[in-house]
């Protein structure tokens, strides 16, 4: 299928390299001519792991192209992918201007009949508004083909994101044309081989679906951060409940983990934008609003716990972190609890040794050379000198550090943890101050 992509960020440079690698010729179009001119040249703009390999493979096979001129590539699409970015606005609802720009371009540039797909996540009725837009135009120049939009939401994770789009537990597509699903039935054919996994739905339930999805795993986590803080202050682990509750398989373990709250591209402008959609319909979201407040007080944990154990004042002191992207795997640091703990340790006067394994370049590229960053090259040279120790990504590189030359490093040896990486006895019998989530003791 000859396949034209919009957007070559996370969705749409994962989307377009599966697909050219089973056989369909892709062309992404992007409106960032510097991202088209590294792809053209081989540098991948963002980090994930097998995704440079894939897209060499498909520059290679010359069934994967970049570019940006709209027009050329859409003389010969048969489905248009939408997978441009949707920002959150003031308000916290997503911003579609990208999306109703790409529908303005459709609409001017189509000479012939296609499906659209929105893969960017959009709010209810988006997709009714990117069709009344392509038809707009299409109109203005007499055009009268049809143009079918369809929801298609896109449910990979960061990090395992190839792994997800080759083997999606889902296939969401919302669209009651006949023709459209036998398309995406053919598009999504090789990635749908042992059962069954597209459901077709109407283009609202899809809109929806997302948002639904993300809000649920994101209230997965202020639950267990809010049963966390109240087992720190009644002398209870969360650890052992967590497992205690996870064993129910009404429960299960996924997505239970206590820590420093979530961050990332998605759960937080989506948990907002669902609330502000929402809103704008008539209908208060409560729930949806203490998720969102209960993840911001849990990105504040660790400073507060730091600051307790300074006695409220951290100017001069050198705090050393380990994990800047907000998961492990990615270098995405965006809405990354790292950033809070830095921003405000900063804002209290103390210094800052930071180390991940990949997000070096995206913290230079946020926040600059400054005299309270120092970037280092490894776990222990941040620890080096520093009077504590804060874990904010949970990379496999920190859970068994030699802590007996970590403690040599520290000038205290004190560490707080936002993953619960270590046991506090353990912890303990090494002769650290160790500080976790929820682990039974209230500062
Ligand atoms: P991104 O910010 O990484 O990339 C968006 C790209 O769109 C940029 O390269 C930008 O230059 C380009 N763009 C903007 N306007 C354009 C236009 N008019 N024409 C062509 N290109 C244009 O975005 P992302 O993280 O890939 O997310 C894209 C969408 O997918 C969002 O709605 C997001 O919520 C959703 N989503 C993201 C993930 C994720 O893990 N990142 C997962 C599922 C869904």
């Amino acid at each position: 299928m000859n396949v034209i992509i919009f957007g070559v960020g996370y969705v749409g440079l994962v989307t377009s390299a599966c697909l050219a690698q089973v056989g369909n010729r892709v062309t992404c179009v992007d409106i960032d001519a510097t991202r088209i001119d590294d792809l053209r040249n081989g540098r991948c703009p963002i980090f994930e792991p097998g995704l440079p390999e894939l897209l060499r493979e498909g520059t290679q096979t010359g069934r994967l192209q970049f570019t940006t001129d709209s027009a050329i590539a859409l003389e010969k699409a048969e489905l248009v992918m939408i997978a441009v970015g949707t920002p959150p606005d003031e308000d916290g609802s997503a911003d579609v201007r990208h999306v109703l720009a790409v529908a303005r371009t459709l609409g001017r540039q189509l000479r012939h009949s296609v499906t659209v797909a929105v893969k960017s996540t959009v709010p209810v009725g988006s997709c009714d508004r990117v069709a009344a837009v392509i038809r707009e135009e299409l109109d203005k120049r007499g055009a009268n083909f049809p143009v079918e939009v369809a929801s298609n939401p896109e449910f990979l994770k960061e990090g395992a994101a190839l792994k997800d789009f080759n083997k999606p537990d889902r296939i969401v597509v919302g669209s009651d044309s006949p023709q459209a699903q036998r398309q995406f039935r053919t598009l999504y054919a090789p990635f749908n081989r042992n059962r069954d996994r597209l459901m077709f739905m109407s283009v609202r339930s899809a809109e929806l679906t997302k948002y639904a999805a993300n809000a649920l795993l994101a209230t997965r986590i202020s639950f267990i951060n809010e049963i966390a803080n109240i087992a720190e202050h009644m002398g209870a682990d969360i650890e052992e409940v967590r497992q205690g509750i996870g064993s129910d398989p009404r429960i299960g373990h996924h997505f239970i983990y206590p820590g420093c709250g979530y961050g990332g591209s998605c759960f937080p402008k989506d948990v907002r934008a669902l609330a502000a959609a929402a809103r704008n319909g008539g209908y208060r979201a409560g729930l949806l609003a203490e998720v969102e407040n209960v993840n911001q007080r849990q990105k504040r944990t660790m400073f507060h716990k730091l600051a307790e154990l300074f006695g409220g004042d951290l100017r001069g002191r050198t705090i050393a972190i380990w994990g800047l992207a907000f998961k492990p795997e990615t270098d995405d640091m965006r809405e990354a609890p790292s950033r809070e703990l830095m921003e405000q340790l900063w804002r209290a006067g103390a210094r800052v040794r930071a180390y991940d394994p990949v997000a070096m370049a995206q913290c230079r590229r946020i926040y600059g050379e400054r005299e309270s960053l120092v970037l280092c090259d490894s776990a222990e040279e941040a620890a080096d000198g520093a009077d504590a120790l804060a874990i904010c990504t949970e990379w496999r590189c920190f859970w068994a550090p030699d802590f007996a030359e970590l403690k040599q490093c520290l000038r205290r040896p004190l560490i707080v943890d936002g993953r619960n990486l270590f046991q506090p006895d353990y912890m303990r019998d090494q002769g650290f101050s160790y500080h976790g989530i929820g682990r039974g003791e209230s500062l």
